[in-house]
């Protein structure tokens, strides 16, 4: 099966909203073995979105659409689809009623355009849409052009969060059926080894592979491996994933930190919270990324007391007892202040784990001595107060914040047992 990706929306064209609909879709398909040969965005225009489809066609067997779904004016995707594929909208009253409750439950008033958001082609298939109101759908046709060839259109709502989870729930039982098999994948996330090397060892197990799938990504810092099986059935499938992630983790099993795409800072949420271990953070560079991405994980309150944000010598001093000399004499980006950091904050939020940042993110400020990209986290735990030293030289200010706060994750996640 090959596939092309068709976003709908002047938006898109005027730089206005980037494209993550696109990226995302590629993503999905390419994990189910679904070839995708062609990206097209076109503006809100019935003219060119109809010819778009048609070109669509000529390559792939599958055109997903996102955007245009909506009740007003702009929004034609649902009419176009029909005309390319040969149908016409009816009144959906099961869709209707599913709109309606939606609507109920946020006590909201059902408007005529809220109506013809149930006007759908008349034999496709609906797509629910938990997040919003616009359904999606998917129909067949016609390849068209003499052609008695089928082909399918799969039109999606553009707002991401709709789409995105329309896609899980309703497009992926469809395409299976479709490509008759079941798509199981696992992404096993880790930290401390860059993409090359994880690919180099991994390539044992990469090469040659037909199924199941090996692919390595990389992304704001980390590193994933994703595993995707597609086989008869869904046992079988998961089966074949599972065995080779045992596999993977025996090539580089110290580098990873989960294998249901679980991120570091979950990860070590639910770690803290099962051991119902707490912990208060003192920040430097990271001006408080670390508390606010504690602060993502619902009930993390149980375990998470404070982050301080001490930027300034001073604020060191005040709120963390760190000794004038120790930044006068090593300065403020060193081991020993990180370590009496986290010491500080641990003693005066009273928790089982200090944890602490203290670095040079850069693109200035940075001496021959020392880079920017240098950063120490501590760490304070049990009887023992521990720093790791990151040298990276890398000058992007945000890119040194990201990675230090993951970092920090690291540091908790391999040394608080
Ligand atoms: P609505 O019912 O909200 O009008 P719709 O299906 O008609 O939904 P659009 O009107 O095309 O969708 O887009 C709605 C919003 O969704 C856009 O303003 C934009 O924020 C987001 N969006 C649309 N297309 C994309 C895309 N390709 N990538 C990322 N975001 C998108
Ligand atoms: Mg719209």
């Amino acid at each position: 099966m090959k596939a092309a990706i068709l976003t709908v929306g002047t938006e898109i064209l005027f730089g206005e909203i980037t494209n993550t609909n696109s990226v995302f879709l590629s993503r999905r398909l390419n994990d189910m073995g679904i070839d995708v040969l062609y990206h097209h965005t076109v503006g809100d225009n019935p003219r060119r979105l109809a010819e778009m489809i048609g070109i669509a066609f000529q390559e792939s067997d599958i055109v997903i659409t996102t955007g245009g779904l909506g009740p007003t004016q702009d929004d034609m995707t649902k009419e176009i689809a029909c005309q390319v594929m040969g149908d016409h909208l009816v009144m959906h009253d099961d869709i209707l009623d599913f709109i309606r409750n939606r609507l109920l439950a946020y006590k909201a008033e059902m408007s005529e355009n809220n109506v013809k958001q149930a006007l759908l082609p008349s034999r496709c298939r609906v797509f629910f849409n938990d997040a919003g109101t616009a359904p999606g759908f998917a129909l067949d046709g016609p390849a068209g052009g003499g052609s008695t060839e089928k082909r399918w259109i799969a039109c999606l709502p553009g707002p991401p969060k709709e789409m995105t989870r329309m896609f899980e729930k309703s497009v992926v039982p469809w395409l299976e059926e479709l490509t008759d098999g079941c798509l199981v994948y696992k992404e096993i996330r880790t930290f401390g080894i860059g993409e090359s090397d994880l690919e180099t060892a991994l390539l044992p197990i990469i090469d040659g592979q037909t199924d199941p799938t090996i692919a390595t990504y990389a992304k704001n810092g980390e590193c994933s491996v994703r595993v995707a099986s597609k086989r008869k059935s869904r046992e079988e499938a998961e089966r074949a994933v599972d065995e080779m992630v045992d596999q993977v983790k025996k090539y580089v099993g110290k580098f990873i930190y989960s294998t249901d795409g679980e991120e570091y800072p979950l990860v070590v949420g639910n770690k803290l919270m099962s051991r119902g271990l707490t912990i208060a953070a003192a920040e430097s560079c990271t001006g408080g990324m670390f508390g606010a991405a504690l602060t993502d994980i619902p009930g993390i309150s149980a375990v998470f007391d404070r982050s301080l944000v001490t930027y300034s010598n001073q604020a060191k001093i005040d709120e963390l007892g760190v000794r004038p000399e120790t930044l006068e004499k090593y300065g403020a980006v060193s081991e020993q202040t990180a370590l009496e950091m986290a010491e500080g904050v641990r003693k005066k939020a009273g928790t089982d784990i200090g944890i602490s940042v203290t670095g040079i993110a850069g693109p200035d400020g940075g001496t021959e001595e020392k880079h920017v990209g240098l950063v120490y986290i501590g760490l304070s735990f049990g009887n023992q107060c521990i720093c790791r030293k990151i040298d990276r030289r890398i000058k992007e200010r945000q890119r040194n914040r990201r990675h230090a706060v993951l970092s920090m994750f690291d540091m908790i996640f391999r040394n608080v047992q």
